[in-house]
């Protein structure tokens, strides 16, 4: 099912123009209008869906055979050594279209890009309490 207003959806349906990378029945990439670096596309479900919560298990596994095929034609294509897939859920998290996207970002050493928080654990102890506590809310 697609959703009339939705930008990827619009983008899907060809109502707005973009450079495709790669389609197929479930799957439409293409490159994003703002890059991190030069390469940097997004891959999207047909189907609308606000997040990967929301996705569809078989388009969510079809999804991933995509990306596997994608990336290290982006990361060659790029020049680039390897790439990142993010992929983010909610305003919170830096989600600003809410049509559920994979973001592959190709790298290469020195690039300057960075992702991770310095310090995010105050100890070795929390990380260990932190990992449980995820654990524990999937039983
Ligand atoms: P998010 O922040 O939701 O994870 O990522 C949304 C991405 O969509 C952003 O990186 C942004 O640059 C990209 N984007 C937003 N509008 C358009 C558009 O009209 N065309 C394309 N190709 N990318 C878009
Ligand atoms: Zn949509």
């Amino acid at each position: 099912m697609q959703e009339k207003d939705c930008l990827f959806c619009r983008i899907v349906r060809g109502e707005i123009p973009s450079c495709k990378v790669y389609e197929d029945e479930y799957v439409y990439a293409f490159l994003d209008i703002a890059p991190s670096f030069p390469g940097h596309c997004l891959v999207v479900p047909k189907n609308h869906c606000r997040n990967i919560l929301d996705m569809d298990p078989k388009e969510a596994e079809h999804i991933f055979g995509a990306v596997q095929k994608i990336a290290p034609a982006v990361v060659k294509a790029a020049g680039a050594e390897g790439f990142n897939l993010i992929q983010n859920n909610e305003e919170a998290a830096g989600q600003t279209v809410f049509h559920a996207h994979f973001h592959i970002i190709p790298r290469k050493k020195g690039d300057g890009m960075g992702l991770w928080t310095p310090g995010a654990y105050a100890s070795a102890e929390e990380m260990q309490e932190t990992a449980a506590k995820i654990g524990s809310e999937m039983r």
